[in-house]
Parts: C-alpha cells; structure tokens; sequence
C-alpha cells in the first residue's frame, strides 16, 4: 500500500486560496471573467475559490487528459469533451488549474482558448511543480510550490483515489529503498 506524507495541511491550503481569491477580485474589480476549470484535478479547488470571489462570475469546465494510470506525463494532451457551452470570444477568461507540472497540458489548453479569441485570458494554479516544467507556461496568480514529487489530495489522484484527501501529500511506495 502506499504511503502518504503531509506536505500542505487544510489550514494552509485555506489560507492560500483566500490569498489568491484576494488577488483575483482586486484585478477582477467591475468585469465579469468566466472561470475555466480543469477536470476532475481543479474542481475542489475552484469550489472553494469561486465561493470567495465577489464579483459577478460564470464557470465552465474543460476536460483534458494526458497521464491515465501513470504518475508521468505521457506528454499527448487531447480534450477529452469540450465541455465548454458558454462563448470564449471577448470574455475576461481565467483558467483554473490545480497543478502545473511539465506545462503541456496548460501550454495545450491555452492555445486552444487563445484561437477562441478572449478580451483576456490568465491562469490561476494553485499547485507548481517548476523544477518539472518542459514548456513554458504564464502562471499570472501562483499558490503554491511543490517539490519534484507525485502528490495527491485537494482534487489531486492517484488512479482516481486520494481526490477527497483534505490536505497535499506525497505518495510515497512503501519498500522504496532509502534515496531512491
Ligand atoms: P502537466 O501537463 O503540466 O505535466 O500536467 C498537468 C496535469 O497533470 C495536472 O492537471 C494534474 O492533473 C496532473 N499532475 C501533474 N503533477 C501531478 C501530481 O504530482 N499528482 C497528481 N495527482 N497529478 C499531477
Ligand atoms: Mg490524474
């Protein structure tokens, strides 16, 4: 069975959404953006950041896929349903994203949106794994920093489980040798 070590507990991923919520309704003050989030990995994070949002906002959801079972980057991203009903074309688009690894699928996604030709278009991660990062990505509102290592929890998986944990935690296989 593997192993889960702490590495954000629910008080300080708390703290840090309301941080970013703060951040977004002072650039957002008098616009109306349309939140995108990515599926499944952001949905508790944009449950909890939209609920502090004051200002009038709609949401959307996109569905990619590129890791299936693995803990790597398989590096394919595709849209698996374009969930999207609501209209790109001169909204204030703010895409929502629980963790940016390589930047392939963020890299991915914003070039699909960008060809829908918003007013505007940000991202708001709340998880970064720089150190991972093949392909450059703009992170204009940054939560926080994660090492080089497969976490779950707070919508993150591991073979679709671990999603309800309330905290970050490393996924750690239990009889690794030490170092390893
Ligand atoms: P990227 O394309 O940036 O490599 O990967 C982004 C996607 O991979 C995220 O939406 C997230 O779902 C998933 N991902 C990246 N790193 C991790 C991780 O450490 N744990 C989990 N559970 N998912 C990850
Ligand atoms: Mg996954």
């Amino acid at each position: 069975m593997p192993q889960l070590r702490v590495l954000f507990t629910q008080e300080e991923i708390r703290s840090t959404v309301g941080r970013l919520a703060r951040e977004i309704s002072r650039d957002y003050e008098g616009k109306n953006p349309l939140l995108i989030g990515v599926l499944k990995g952001a949905v508790i994070f944009m449950a909890d950041l939209m609920r502090l949002l004051d200002m009038p906002l709609e949401v959307e959801f996109v569905r990619l896929s590129s890791y299936g079972r693995g803990k790597v980057s398989s590096g394919k991203v595709r849209v698996v349903r374009g969930l999207l009903r609501l209209p790109i074309k001169d909204r204030d688009i703010l895409v929502i994203e629980g963790i940016v690894d390589t930047g392939i699928t963020l890299d991915f996604l914003l070039g699909w949106l960008r060809r829908k030709r918003p007013a505007s278009l940000r991202v708001c991660a709340l998880f970064d794994k720089a150190m991972c990062r093949k392909v450059s990505v703009p992170i204009d509102y940054l939560g926080l920093s994660v090492p080089n290592e497969f976490v779950v929890g707070y919508g993150a998986d591991w073979d679709e489980k671990f999603r309800n944990l309330p905290g970050l935690y490393v996924l750690e296989e239990e009889n690794q040798p030490q170092g390893a």
